[in-house]
Order: structure tokens, then sequence, then C-alpha cells
């Protein structure tokens, strides 16, 4: 927890208490040959009406995966404060130089926000900005989703992400059912202590992610369930009424049991894929193969599946090295 107990050095532009709708910044100090006295301007916007819990809705944690980014900018537009019985926080580009950039991780500091707290407010931009939210934002936060896709390196069947074992695991569940995706992958609580999940579950705040597509892009099928799934989490937070069909949301719950799921890529080649996101698959069923990259007289080496399950993501690039992940598979919970 070093540096939580320290001032960060971030502004924000605009008072995040009181009634009404503002757009404004995180203004992170920034320095270096070009911007002697700059900023990164991390965007932020708060809608508050009523008294009533605050809902924290962040995208951009990886600045390639656009599905949130799209429908937090869309959705903090639509807000009308005055109707809202709580306080909505929307962080829709949150590692922005990677937004920037068109990169999973900052080009600034080569960091992965996911992999940054609880961050450091004398740190590189990236830890100041993971402090900022865990000692500043997260103590007045009472519920948070965390809205990220496969990026440009993969593919996801759009999912909420739990992260069970931790305090208030029940209160996560309903989130996941109100968040209304077709699948929630429960996953067990990793050593895993830098995340936005960590950060959350030390704060206390039940949290959901979610992995909703990929691909460096957005598909019509990911982009409705970010946009239903925001709105709904609203409701179910009670800042909005609820609508018809509310009480019956449910999302599947499936889990992915061991690293025996994450299906290995064997050698170094061209991936060519048997198998697709939504397949139900069996071990020693076949995933695909891979290709010599140069000499087509060798024949193309199968590759079966370790675990069976779901496949709920897969790697996009074809060219593929020995040590990466081809698919993952999930089963049910
Ligand atoms: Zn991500």
């Amino acid at each position: 927890m070093a540096g939580l107990g320290r001032m960060s050095r971030i502004s924000c532009s605009i008072p995040l208490e009181g009634p009404g709708l503002r757009f404004g910044h995180l203004s992170v100090p920034w320095s270096d040959d070009a911007h002697a006295y700059g900023v990164i301007p991390v965007p932020i916007a708060v809608a508050a009406g009523h008294p009533g819990p605050t809902v924290l809705l962040v995208a951009g944690v990886h600045g390639d995966e656009y599905e949130g980014q799209f429908a937090l900018r869309r959705m903090i537009r639509a807000l009308d404060p005055a109707s809202l019985s709580g306080r909505v926080i929307v962080l829709p580009a949150l590692n922005l130089p990677a937004v920037r950039a068109a990169r999973r991780v900052s080009p600034i500091d080569g960091m992965n926000m996911n992999r940054a707290f609880p961050g450091d407010p004398d740190g590189s931009p990236t830890a100041q900005i993971a402090h900022w939210v865990e000692a500043v934002l997260l103590p007045t936060v009472q519920l948070a989703v965390d809205l990220h896709s496969g990026g440009t390196a993969s593919e996801y069947l759009p999912c909420a992400y739990v992260y069970e074992g931790g305090v208030n695991d029940a209160q996560k569940r309903a989130l996941a059912d109100a968040f209304g995706a077709p699948l929630a992958v429960f996953v067990g609580s990793t050593a895993e202590t830098r995340s936005v999940s960590a950060a959350c579950e030390r704060a206390r705040v039940p949290m959901i992610a979610a992995e909703l597509g990929g691909g460096g892009t957005v598909s019509r099928a990911a982009l409705a369930a970010a946009e239903d799934g925001v709105w709904a989490v609203l409701r179910h937070a009670g800042l909005m009424p609820p609508q018809p069909g509310d009480a019956d949301r449910r999302t599947r719950p499936v889990r992915v049991p061991d690293r025996s799921h994450f299906l290995m890529c064997p050698t170094d080649g061209l991936f060519e894929p048997a198998a697709w996101l939504g397949d139900t698959v069996a071990a020693g069923f076949l995933a695909g193969w891979v290709h010599d990259t140069q000499d087509p007289s060798v024949p193309p080496e199968p590759v079966a599946f370790a675990a069976g399950g779901i496949v709920v993501a897969r790697r996009l690039p074809t060219l593929t090295r020995r040590g990466d992940t081809l698919f993952t598979t999930a089963v049910p919970a």
C-alpha cells in the first residue's frame, strides 16, 4: 500500500460533489522535451441528482479496447442528472496515453494500468493515475464496473468477469446478473494485487469487469452488450427506476478452472484455427494447425484442446509463437 497516504499530484478540473452534469479532466503533470509544462488531461464526467449511491464506470484501462469507451461516452451525455437518485462518475479513457496511441499499455512509461495499483503519487503517469483512483476516488464509491475487451490481440464472447473469494461476493454476482452479458466468467481471487479489481477489493467496493469483444475494433453484439449493461447497472444500483424485465436479468455463470483451459501454442508458425468463439469442445478436440512459415512441404502441426468447455476467447493474429494462448475455454460454474 506504499504511497496511499501521500498526496496525489493530480487535480480534477470539476467538482465531483454536488448535483448536475459536468465534464472535465484530471490533470496529470507531465514534462518532457516537447511538453515542458504539460498535463495529461484524463477525461472525467460526473452526473449527480438526489442523494444516493455513487457508481463508478471505467473504460480505457487498456487503450485498444473500445466498446466500453463508446458506451460510457454515449451514456453520460444521455443522462438527465436531475432524475438520478445518486451519482455516476465516468472515466471513459483512464489510461489516456494508451488510448491516444491505440495501445494496451501507456507509451510514456510502458505500464499496464491493470498492473499499476495501488499506484504511486510520485511515480510515472500510469502509477499516478492508479494512485488517484485508489486513494482519492474509490473511498467515495459504492459500486464499480471496469469495461474491457480483447484488445488488438484477442476477442471474447461478451461476458462479465467476476473475481470471487473476497468481500461482497453476493453483490458481485447480483451486479453480473444485472449487467446481463450472456456469460459471466467467475475466477478465483488470484495473487494479483495490482489490478482495478484488487483496488476495489481493498476499498470494499463491489465490482465486476467485463470483456466485451476485441480485435481493436467493435462488433454489433459487443457494443449492444456494453450499452445495455451500463444502463442496467444504474437501475440495479437504484439510481434510476427499474424497467420491466430487470428482475429477470440473468447471466450464465462459467468458470476457467485452471491453466489447462488456456491452450498454449506448441510451436512458432501460422495458426489456422479449427474452432471459433462459442463452440463447445472437449479435451482432445482439434483446435487448429500451426503451419511452417516458409516451407509448405512440412505438414501442419495439429493442436488439440487440453481442456474442454465453451470457447470464450481466442487469439486473433495469425502469426503465432510457442507460448501464446490460442483459446480459452470455460466450464459451467
Ligand atoms: Zn483490458
